[in-house]
């Protein structure tokens, strides 16, 4: 569903990604690992459009990903979640959910808003509809992120450290609704340190390094072996 092959990235001067290649499958959770400025962000950026890549080439789900060609039809199957949970503070938990419905799909009022609160349950957090993003914890926040990513429904989801600005007794319940949403068959690429996380639900481990994939492996074979040294590090001081 995913297919990049010899991905670049410069940014001025710096080359961010340095010829990154990946096929991920349907149904496929993939965890991203890899050091500080390694290229994660920005390759999973590139790969929604979010930034624009300027060599190699990619395609979602069929759609070639050139310029600005094809750009809203890529961005309507892939749902993007961030580590700041970027919400609009002005509208409601609900509003939030279905403005791109509304606005993008043309979905009318009440179907969106039905929509929106069975996200809401299934994220665990359908009493919190009417309030403001500031009322809510930021455990809270980011499931509303998520739920408003998934009204979209996307074939894709891409998740770039979801839980890092969480304190830790609220990364569990936004990893909770991540885990279900992994059983419930998404193909969902994560950036993450969260181990637990990568270990029971992953079935690939992609490893980065200096702008391209160094590793790309089950859990089990990454946490048991990691070969190479740059992952061996990384481990041990992660884990
Ligand atoms: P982290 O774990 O800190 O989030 P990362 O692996 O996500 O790191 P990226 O954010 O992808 O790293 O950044 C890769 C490199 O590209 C870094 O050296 C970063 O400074 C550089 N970079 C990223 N975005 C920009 C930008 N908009 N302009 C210039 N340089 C950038
Ligand atoms: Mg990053």
């Amino acid at each position: 569903i995913i297919e990049a092959v010899g991905v670049q990235k410069h940014f001025g001067s710096f080359h961010a990604l340095r010829g990154v290649n990946l096929t991920v499958r349907a149904g496929e959770v993939v965890v991203v690992i890899g050091p500080s400025g390694s290229g994660k962000s920005t390759f999973i950026r590139t790969l929604n459009a979010l930034d624009p890549h300027d060599g190699g080439s990619i395609t979602v789900d069929g759609i070639p990903l050139n310029g600005r060609q094809n750009l809203d039809a890529i961005r309507r199957e892939v749902g993007m979640v961030f580590q700041s949970f970027n919400l609009f503070p002005h509208l409601t938990v609900l509003e939030n959910i279905t403005l791109a419905p509304t606005r993008v799909r043309r979905t009318s009022r009440a179907d969106a808003d039905q929509r929106g609160l069975e996200l809401l349950r299934r994220v665990g957090i359908e009493e919190q509809a009417h309030k403001y993003p500031a009322q809510l914890s930021g455990g809270q926040q980011q499931r509303v992120a998520i739920a408003r990513a998934l009204a979209m429904d996307p074939k894709i989801m891409l998740f770039d450290e979801p839980t890092s600005a969480l304190d830790p007794e609220m990364i569990k319940e936004v990893l909770d609704v991540m885990k279900e949403l992994a059983r419930s068959g998404m193909t969902m690429l994560v950036v993450t340190h969260e181990m637990g996380f990568a270990r029971e639900v992953a079935d690939r481990i992609l490893f980065f390094d200096g702008g391209n994939i160094v590793e790309d492996t089950t859990p089990e074979h990454f946490y048991q072996n990691p070969q190479h040294e740059r992952a061996k590090a990384f481990l041990s001081k992660i884990l």
